[in-house]
Order: structure tokens, then sequence, then C-alpha cells
């Protein structure tokens, strides 16, 4: 088996859409960022990709291409749960954290769980928690949001 953390921000900006873990949040502001800014996927992403031994999400999806421009966050995670397969892994678990002043992210864990799942990863096999940061620093502030993930991939053949 192999583990992975991944560990990803993004600033809250004014006329951005919040969108987290695949599911577009109703709050004021949303994250800023080149593509979709979904803290929850990029730092799930980098778990995975981290447990595989492959560089980082700036490898696989750089922000100066083009290409990746407003990305669907979810889409790129889906590929990197794809590269697993192909490197004879799959993904036991995910557990995350989300650090965020506002908005209140609680009530919508399990629809993130639900998006998560059509990655290929099994809803029951992903753990998201929600905290604020205390009212501390810039998370605090509700000027970001922070998320911690970690992965543990298993290999899909015999041998170990
Ligand atoms: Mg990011």
């Amino acid at each position: 088996m192999r583990i992975g953390t991944g560990y990803d921000s993004h600033r809250l900006a004014e006329g951005r859409r919040f969108i987290i873990g695949g599911v577009e949040i109703p709050y004021e502001k949303g994250l800023l960022g080149h593509s979709d800014a979904d803290v929850l996927c990029h730092a799930i992403t980098d778990a995975i990709i981290g447990a595989l031994g492959l560089g980082d999400i700036g490898t696989h999806f750089p922000d100066s291409d083009p290409k990746w421009k407003d990305a669907v966050s979810i889409e790129l995670l889906k590929s990197i749960v794809d590269l697993a397969k192909m490197n004879g892994y799959f993904v036991a678990w995910i557990d995350s954290t989300i650090i965020a002043e506002r908005p209140k992210l609680s009530p919508y864990i399990e629809k993130m769980k639900a998006a998560l799942s059509r990655t290929g990863i099994p809803a029951g096999q992903i753990n998201i928690k929600a905290k604020t940061n205390e009212g501390m620093g810039f998370i605090g502030r509700g000027e970001g949001v922070v998320v911690h993930a970690v992965c543990l991939l298993e290999k899909t053949e015999k041998e170990r």
C-alpha cells in the first residue's frame, strides 16, 4: 500500500462561484483560481498523486497551460483516479479536513461525498471534516479556505 498527503489553499473573492468537492455552495464569495479553484478536489488529487509518487498537481495540470483555464477540478481528480488504476492501485481511503470560517460547510458534506464518488472512489471510502480556524489568521478573517487530505492506495493485484 501507499500513502500520500495533499494540501491546498485558495483565496475567497467576489464574483466567483464557490465550488468545493464538486458541489456549488451559495455564498457571497467564491474561490479564486485558474481552474474552478475546487480546493478539496485539488488537495485530494495531490494526495493521490503523492501516493503514486508522480509529482504534484502542477506537474499534471500546469496552471501556465491555457488548457486548464476554468477546468472542472472534479474531472481532473477523476483522471488521476484513473491514472492510479492504470498504475495498479485503487483508492482505499481518503480523509480530509476543510478549514473555512464561512460559509458553514457541514450541511454539504454528504453532497460532496456523493459528487466525489463519481470519480470512481466509493462514497463510503471518503471522509470529509469541516472546521473553522477559531477566527485566527487569514482563514479566520474569511480571506481564504484551506484543505488537508490523506490518501491510502492499495494494489489491485494479489502481490503486495
Ligand atoms: Mg488549488
